[in-house]
């Protein structure tokens, strides 16, 4: 082989040689290369395996350049074969502008050398799609520069959205807890308390400290036995809530009505059991509805049932007795002459007057029978369970005798004041509520007429007398306009001295449609529609107008007495109108005597006292009339400033006969001396009673005996020719032929 040859071969050789030994580099390098990048992918898949399985992010932050660099795990893809995606931003768009300053702060204290670690929690963009992430960072730095400042710090960062969000829930179910009106309560298995919110602290005055571990039952109040809530807790384990209302005791021991809601709180099965508790307090708003109801069916100012009430009462009462085959009674009562007090006292007085009778009548009858205001001065009386009519009378009169002792309204005042009552029943009269209220409304209005103070049964006729009463009323009004009315005058007889001294005047009433009227049916009614004040008026005028005719005609001594109604004393201008007819007259004033009905004069004694002081001044007498039948006792009288009582005539019949009326004249006569008092009888009819009567003291009498009431000519020439007669004692006195 030639050197050419050997040598080109050897060239060849080495070329080859060279080439497989840079094939061999090359594949070396490739493998190794190969190798290595295996490797690095084997660990990129693990980082990302850790990561994945960790829920770290990884990062990277470069001091200069304020660069964020992240590795993310791609989603979805996990486990070999996934590999990481790098994202780089800066770092300030990509934390949330709130949360950044703070971040950097916490950055920067790592970077010289303050912290020992990065700990930062902050919001960051979602790396997928908008909005924020929580992330919670940690980091270290991995660079420094030669003064020992950070140039790039490495770490991780997990996503805590959830917690974070959950703990925001958590915050904002605290605040509601907080700001919430209910009393929260978290109890634990055995009803003790966990925890409690601020308004179970206001609403029940206990603070958490003092009820932590305490049971519930420290609530517990009164109103419910225990057993009552036992079994409420019981409802609760067994069928995981409750909600109704209850009774609950405050720290202080006040008691207050409240709607609960309790529930079991839900939770694994290895979690201990709780109850949520909520109280709200509605003792206020069961209070509110309570007095809506209330003010619907009670009567305000008594507490009575109202009429609303008492007509249901009625008709359930109706119902039981016709189931029971028995009897109800209806009494309707109404006080006497109420407005005329009502009208003097002032109706605060007035208020106070019915609140006092509602309290008397309900006493009398007992707390098991309805008493129900109906308006102004009348009650209702509901008397269930009746055997016989007697019954409801006897009622009626345990009522009337009730009320003779006076109400007591204030420290100061007594008042006497009596009921009339009228009387239905079930099923005599009526079988409805309406028609039986109608018909005790009738009774009582003649219970009124029969002069008060008493009780009337119902009865068919009486409608026809209610409708006589209203024709009656209607005449009435014009009676004045027509000249229907006029006086006659009964002649009173001193027995000392045997004169007669004084006429009374009285009123009589012939009517066209009617013919003659007795002032005792119409004087009520005129009373009741308020034309007694224009009567009374006219009444006093004639009296005097026809005494000072009988003086012109020379009985100069001769006075007169007017009879005075109830209302012209307490209305209005009554003293004003006896100056001015005085005056008109020409007529002393010690010529004129006013006489009153002792019922109003007794009612409020103190009231009164004052007006008739008024006509003392004047010069005006004063008596009492009809004494005895109303509620008079002489220790009132002390207080009135009259001069005169005259003896009903109901003492004055049977007073020869009767020793009880016998004793009652004499005492009164006595008693009324001792006070300073002129004492007339009035209705003296025989010669005995006359004697009895001078016999005893009595000052003047007045009666048939005497005379009847005579017109004016004739009372003038009776008065004129009167003399004692020769039968009389003391030789002065004499019978009236
Ligand atoms: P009163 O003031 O007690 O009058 C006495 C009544 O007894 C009168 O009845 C009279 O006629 C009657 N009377 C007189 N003597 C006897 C007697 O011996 N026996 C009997 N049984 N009765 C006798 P009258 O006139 O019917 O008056 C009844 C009542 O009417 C009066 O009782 C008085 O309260 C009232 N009255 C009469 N006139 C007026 C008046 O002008 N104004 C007011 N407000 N009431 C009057
Ligand atoms: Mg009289
Ligand atoms: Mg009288």
């Amino acid at each position: 082989m030639s050197l050419t040859a050997l040598g080109i071969t050897g060239l060849i050789a080495a070329a080859v040689l060279g080439m497989v030994a840079a094939a061999a580099v090359a594949w070396a390098f490739r493998r190794r290369t190969r190798v290595h990048l295996a490797a690095l992918q084997d660990r990129e898949e693990r980082l990302a395996l850790a990561l994945w399985a960790t829920g770290e992010r990884y990062w990277e932050y470069d001091l200069a350049s304020g660069q964020l660099q992240r590795l993310l795990a791609p989603e979805g893809v996990h486990g070999r074969g996934a590999g990481l995606e790098v994202d780089i931003t800066l770092a300030a768009d990509l934390i949330h502008p709130d949360d950044l300053p703070r971040t950097l702060a916490e950055i920067e204290k790592h970077a010289c050398g303050e912290s020992a670690m990065v700990h930062a929690e902050h919001r960051i963009r979602h790396p997928r799609g908008d909005g924020w992430m929580w992330v919670r960072a940690r980091g270290r730095a991995v660079e420094r520069d030669a003064q020992g400042r950070a140039l790039r710090i490495a770490g991780t960062a997990s996503d805590v959205t959830l917690d974070r969000t959950g703990e925001r829930d958590r915050q904002v179910t605290g605040e509601v807890l907080r700001s919430m009106n209910e009393a929260v309560s978290v109890l634990d298995g055995d009803f003790r308390f966990i925890s409690v919110n601020p308004a179970f602290t206001r609403m029940t005055g206990y603070q958490e400290d003092e009820v932590v571990g305490q049971g519930a039952e420290v609530l517990d109040s009164s109103q419910h036995d225990p057993a009552f809530y036992r079994h409420i807790r019981e409802r609760v384990v067994r069928l995981g809530k409750f909600s109704g209302e209850m009774w609950q005791r405050r720290k202080d021991g006040e008691e207050f009505l409240c709607a609960i809601e309790s529930s079991v709180v839900v939770g694994k099965p290895s979690d201990p059991q709780r109850y949520v508790c909520v109280l709200s307090d509605i003792t206020q708003q069961k209070r509110a509805e309570q007095e809506l109801r209330y003010l619907a069916n009670f009567d305000t100012l008594t507490n009575l049932p109202n009429r609303a009430l008492l007509a249901d009462r009625l008709s359930r009462a109706i119902v039981r007795a016709r189931r029971e085959d028995n009897r109800i009674a209806v009494l309707f009562l109404d006080l006497d002459r109420f407005k005329d007090i009502n009208d003097s006292l002032g109706h605060a007085a007035g208020d106070r007057i019915l609140r006092a009778a509602a309290v008397r009548l309900q006493e009398t009858v007992g707390h098991h029978h309805t008493v129900a205001r109906l308006g102004g001065d009348e009650f209702t009386v509901v008397l269930e369970n009746l055997t016989s009519p007697d019954e409801a009378d006897r009622t009626a009169r345990e009522i009337i005798m009730a009320f003779e002792a006076p109400l007591v309204i204030d420290d100061r005042q007594d008042i006497a004041i009596s009921p009339s009552i009228g009387i239905s029943l079930y099923p005599d009269h009526a079988q409805v509520p309406t028609e039986l209220l109608k018909q005790a409304d009738t009774a009582m209005y003649q219970a009124k007429a029969a002069g008060r103070r008493t009780y009337m049964r119902y009865d068919d006729a009486m409608d026809l007398a209610i409708r006589q009463r209203a024709t009656l009323s209607g005449a009435l009004r014009k009676v004045l306009d027509r000249g229907e009315l006029r006086l006659v005058y009964q002649p009173r007889l001193a027995l000392d001295g045997a004169r007669i001294t004084c006429v009374e005047a009285l009123l009589r009433w012939t009517s066209d449609e009617h013919g003659e009227i007795p002032p005792s049916r119409f004087i009520p009614l005129a009373e009741e529609s308020g034309l007694i004040l224009e009567i009374g008026e006219w009444v006093l005028r004639e009296a005097c107008l026809a005494l000072r005719r009988w003086r012109q005609h020379g009985l100069s001594d001769l006075s007169v007495s007017v009879n005075v109604s109830a209302l012209q004393l307490l209305r209005g201008d009554f003293h004003d109108v006896v100056r001015r007819v005085l005056a008109d007259t020409g007529i002393p004033p010690q010529a004129l005597e006013l006489e009153l009905t002792e019922s109003v004069l007794m009612a409020n004694a103190e009231q009164t006292a004052g007006k008739l002081q008024a006509f003392r001044e004047l010069g005006v007498s004063l008596a009492i009339d009809d004494f005895g039948t109303g509620y008079s006792s002489l220790a009132y009288l002390k207080r009135l400033p009259i001069t005169t009582i005259k003896i009903d005539k109901a003492f004055i019949a049977d007073v020869t006969h009767d020793p009880e009326d016998a004793a009652i004249t004499t005492t009164v006569i006595t008693m009324a001396h001792s006070l300073g008092l002129n004492v007339v009888a009035e209705g003296v009819e025989t010669e005995g009673q006359m004697r009895f009567l001078d016999d005893h003291g009595c000052d003047e009498i007045q009666g048939y005996w005497l005379s009847q009431p005579l017109d004016a000519h004739g009372c003038l020439a009776f008065v004129r020719h009167w003399t004692p007669g020769p039968g009389m004692r003391r030789g002065t006195h004499a019978g009236a032929s």
